[in-house]
């Protein structure tokens, strides 16, 4: 795995094509991002020492990876980005906002510890207006409910119904099932029981992507040292980290280290067994050990690969798995990306762009007439349920609906 001076250097393979750029969803919807190419590898060579800057729109880059899986010559554009967004966070500082949107864990447990009454402000359209005015958080953006009891407590509570299993497994469920949709952690450990795992929770902590991507590199790294401190021991005791988030699994695998700089063998470790839970269930079938009972399932299902998956570089494994239910019919998306990226979408100066560049995706999703839309990341999840009025879940909970019980 590159680490951020490594990253950087990539930008010397930069021949200039522009296809990350004809790629890019944000500089198609907007002229105040010059693109990929320019922000990245081009402006890259003005912030080495001694050289005039030229970052004045890197700030509009959302993170979301098409260009560097587009780019023929492995340049990492959009980890080069999110690096210079840090440099840039640095010097002229972090606004409250965008540090209160890297707190998803620390908001999370509030609002769940005081939900139903945490959801009171989310529907009412007065608070929405003045948290827009005061916070610059659009008052149009999606906002997921907060869920009590949270998704560890349920676990905590369930007891220990399988004392054996043939491999052992350490669900990563992310700030997002723990505090709002604890039904796709709850899917995601009975597919993974159907399928003869022991499954822990275990001690875990937010991934730290929402601070990173907001430029939070310090506590990002504090929070990314705190899991692999947690998890590794685990990990040398057999157990694979499987995780629903997209994004969460990407931090473990591959940003810690190409994006934070962390290293070490305990970093590389944890990296080298964390799995998308999709994919670690296609490694059994490879295996022949995936249970595929399915009952039958009538369901016309419109699917989204989010950004994050894609940068896993692993296919679309979801949509592998589901194409074997009997009567579930997949219509795969071509969009690039959704437009929401994390907490981008949330911030009022972005909102527009952010709901442009998830047109084509929402025209997509209504052509289809799905029965029921899925998707792997949460905030994409949230955005897209917001912009279509469709209910759109986790793929793992449509799996889940396929075994008995
Ligand atoms: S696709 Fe790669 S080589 Fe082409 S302009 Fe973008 S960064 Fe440079
Ligand atoms: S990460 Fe996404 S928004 Fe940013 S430059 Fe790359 S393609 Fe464009």
């Amino acid at each position: 795995m590159p680490q951020p001076f490594e990253t950087l250097l990539t930008s010397d393979h930069c021949i200039k094509c522009n296809i990350c750029t004809a790629a890019c969803p944000v500089a198609a919807v907007t002229d105040r991002f010059s693109g990929p190419k320019a922000v990245g590898p081009q402006a890259e060579r003005f912030h080495r020492p001694g050289t005039l800057t030229a970052e004045h729109t890197v700030e509009w880059c959302s993170g979301c990876g098409v260009c560097s899986l587009v780019c023929p010559h492995g340049v990492l554009v959009a980890e080069m980005n999110t690096i210079a967004k840090a440099r840039l966070a640095e010097r002229q500082g972090i606004p409250l906002r965008n540090r209160l949107l890297g707190r998803s864990e620390r908001v999370g447990q509030l609002g769940s510890f005081f939900a139903p009454v945490s959801n009171l402000p989310i529907q009412n359209g007065t608070l929405r207006w003045l948290a827009e005015k005061l916070a610059g958080v659009s008052r149009n953006t999606a906002f997921p409910r907060f869920a009590r009891p949270s998704f560890q407590t349920w676990f905590k509570n369930r007891g220990d119904p399988l004392s054996a299993g043939f491999r052992k497994v350490l669900y990563f469920h992310g700030c997002a099932t723990n505090y709002y949709e604890p039904p796709v952690g709850k899917a995601a450990v009975k597919v993974l029981e159907q399928n003869g795992c022991r499954v822990i929770v275990g001690e875990q902590n937010c991934c730290g992507l929402p601070m990173q991507s907001n430029g939070e590199f310090r506590a990002a790294r504090s929070y990314a040292l705190a899991n692999v401190r947690k998890l590794a021991p685990f990990v040398r005791d057999g157990y694979l980290v499987v995780g629903t988030s997209t994004s969460c699994t990407l931090a473990l695998k591959h940003e810690y280290q190409s994006v934070l700089g962390l290293d070490g063998e305990d970093v590389r470790l944890v990296a080298s067994n964390t799995y998308d839970l999709f994919e670690f269930l296609l490694l059994l079938e490879s295996e022949g050990r995936l249970d595929t009972e399915f009952s039958e399932l009538p369901e016309r299902v419109a699917y989204h690969p989010p950004c994050q998956l894609k940068s896993h570089c692993i296919g679309h494994p979801a949509a592998t798995i589901l194409r074997q239910i009997p009567g579930v019919q997949v219509i795969e998306s071509r969009a690039a990306c959704c437009g929401v990226a994390g907490t981008y979408g949330l911030k009022a100066e972005k909102y527009q762009v952010a709901r442009q560049v998830g047109s084509p995706l929402f025209r997509e999703i209504e052509d289809a007439l799905p029965s029921r839309v899925a998707c792997d990341s949460e905030t994409c999840r949230w955005w897209i349920a917001k912009h279509t009025g469709r209910e759109v879940v986790h793929p793992v909970e449509i799996l889940a609906e396929a075994y008995p019980g």
